[in-house]
């Protein structure tokens, strides 16, 4: 019998087809004593098995390229950790056998970061996911981890590690499942990229037997176990509608009654840039430079290797606008030459512009390789900060542009409601606000984006976020300036109506999700937009604002 759940959609697309569970089996090795004439051996057991891992990781981390290879290398990072190894080597010399002391020695690494605050549970699966895959390699059974499937399938895990992500398959998997997670979640941000339909934050989707089909609705969030032979055609010729709509609509983005809205792309690196070429970005939205930075967390990339990457990033959009941000490190993506080992609460620690002006240094060489690579290039370069808290903020950046001989648009991104809020006062000082919703959620509601059980407030619909959206953007009008999305809101196609008859000027998001974006701003005009935009603003939920807002756009 069709059963219905419902999660978080936060991939688009329609998958049908047999669920595969995902290998989470915790492998707990034997606590037997080792002599300790064996100890040596045993040693070097364990360190050739987390080299082997390491290597494992960075060669999945090149297969997959972008952002996935940054995260994939941060994981290798985690393996070869100095301090991890000694409490292996020390527990070895005790009497633990190889496998028993990797075992230990990350158990209590992962009690020391869970005990270190909520904001850590991303790291903690990834932890997990290094601890099973080097105990695998040294008990000689296979790897956790996707399933081996020669047929294509839906996967459900209850959190995907990135190692996992990256190695998805598109021709085989046709969609995926967690339990946790929520919409900002890295998982997700990947899920995107690759272009595969999703739903995350649905608990109890453990429970869907192995084999069972589903029909897995990236959009709505919805999965039908076991659905009729009628859902499937109707699921199938809506996805089949949209299809065709997708492939109709090309060119730059704009409403029905031709209102400019430029949609750009996220990317990570050189190597998401054909992706972004393919859609037909119209140029870069938020180039999130701190994946060259996670290659080593000891010390910053030369000048020379960060104009190399630069270039290659503004070389693909002649004419066009490239909006880089600069380094974004600390609380989910520390650096350890930048962000302070001690602090109880990293995410309200120092990280984003904060990290940079404390070691302005950092900030000189990014400004001065960005300068460089941009020079006798045609491109429209605009810089921004993350994490500006006020005008100080955002005088102190712009300062740091003029005094690295930077030739370009200085700008704020907006993640912290006080940035909302004085975002006139911001202007001040800079010349275009870019909000990032992922953060500001996280900030507003006092909800951590890593965190599934949170995922309700993380929910870019939630009105007040919207409130925070429309200041911003009124703002920006009335000072005669831009102010954009960059965060995973103007990906949803609805919302990003809405964020359009918010007054918001240019979207930025994944590649895979500007066509659909394309597509649903081109079915209407600027004035159902912004009536949708406040019916949804009306709202009290983050689930009426959207009923509220598809009512408008449906004429219902
Ligand atoms: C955001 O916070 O919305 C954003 C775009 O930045 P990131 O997701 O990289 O923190
Ligand atoms: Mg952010």
């Amino acid at each position: 019998m069709e059963t219905t759940l419902r999660g978080v959609g936060v991939s688009h697309g329609v998958a049908i087809g047999e669920v595969r569970h995902m290998g989470t089996a915790v492998l707990e090795p034997p606590a037997k004593q080792i002599p300790a004439e064996d100890a040596e051996r045993e040693q070097g057991r364990a360190r050739k098995a987390v080299e082997a891992v390491a290597a494992d990781l960075m060669a999945r981390g090149n297969l997959a390229g972008g952002e996935a290879q940054a995260v994939l290398e941060a994981q290798a990072m985690i393996a070869q950790d100095p301090d991890l190894i000694a409490d292996v080597d020390r527990r070895i010399t005790v009497g633990s056998s190889a496998e028993r002391g990797i075992y230990d020695a990350f158990s209590h690494y992962r009690e020391l970061l869970a005990g270190a605050g909520e904001y850590m549970a991303g790291r903690v699966a990834d932890l997990d996911d290094v601890r099973n895959r080097i105990v695998a390699r040294l008990l000689g059974v296979p790897m956790p981890g996707v399933p081996d499937s020669d047929e294509p399938y839906v996967l459900i895990a209850r959190d995907l590690a990135p190692a996992d992500t990256a190695l998805l398959d598109p021709a085989l998997v046709l969609g995926f499942v967690t339990e946790e997670g929520g919409p900002t979640s890295h998982s997700a941000i990947l899920a995107r990229a690759l272009g595969v339909p999703a739903v995350v934050a649905l608990p109890g989707a453990g429970d869907i037997a192995e084999g069972t089909v589903v029909a897995v609705d990236g959009s709505t969030g919805e999965i039908f176990v076991e659905p009729t032979a009628e859902k499937r055609a109707q699921l199938e010729a809506a996805a089949a509608q949209r299809k065709a709509a997708l492939a109709a609509s090309t060119g730059p983005g704009a409403t029905s009654d031709g209102h400019k809205v430029p949609l750009l792309a996220n990317v990570g690196g050189p190597s998401d840039v054909p992706a972004a070429v393919e859609a037909g970005a119209e140029g870069v939205g938020l180039f999130r430079t701190e994946f060259l930075f996670l290659d080593d967390s000891t010390q910053a990339p030369t000048e020379e290797k960060q104009i190399e990457a630069y270039r290659k990033v503004l070389e693909a959009f002649p004419e066009g606008r490239v909006v880089v941000r600069v380094l974004d490190a600390g609380a989910d993506k520390p650096l350890d030459f930048l962000t302070p080992a001690d602090e109880p609460n990293p995410a309200l620690g120092v990280r984003g512009l904060r990290s940079l002006l404390d070691h302005p240094e950092v900030l000189r060489t990014q400004l001065t390789a960005l300068a460089k690579a941009a020079d006798g290039l045609p491109v429209y370069l605009e810089v921004m900060a993350p994490m500006v808290a006020d005008r100080a903020d955002a005088k102190a950046f712009a300062d740091a542009c003029r005094a690295a001989g930077l030739r370009a648009k200085f700008g704020a991104m907006v993640e912290i409601p006080s940035a909302a809020l004085r975002a006139r006062s911001i202007l001040q000082e800079v010349e275009f606000l870019s909000l990032g919703t992922n953060d500001l959620a996280q900030y507003t509601f006092a909800a951590d984006r890593q965190v599934g059980a949170v995922s309700r407030l993380q929910d870019p619909w939630q009105p007040a976020l919207l409130d925070l959206v429309a200041l911003s953007a009124e703002a920006a009008r009335a000072e005669g300036k831009s102010c954009g999305v960059c965060g995973e809101a103007a990906s949803d196609p609805l919302l990003a109506c809405v964020l359009t008859g918010l007054g918001v000027t240019s979207l930025s998001m994944g590649a895979a999700s500007i066509p659909y974006v394309r597509a649903t701003l081109g079915k209407y005009t600027l004035a159902q937009c912004e009536r949708a935009a406040a019916a949804a603003r009306a709202a009290d939920s983050a689930e009426e604002a959207r009923k509220a807002a598809h009512a408008v756009l449906s004429g219902e």
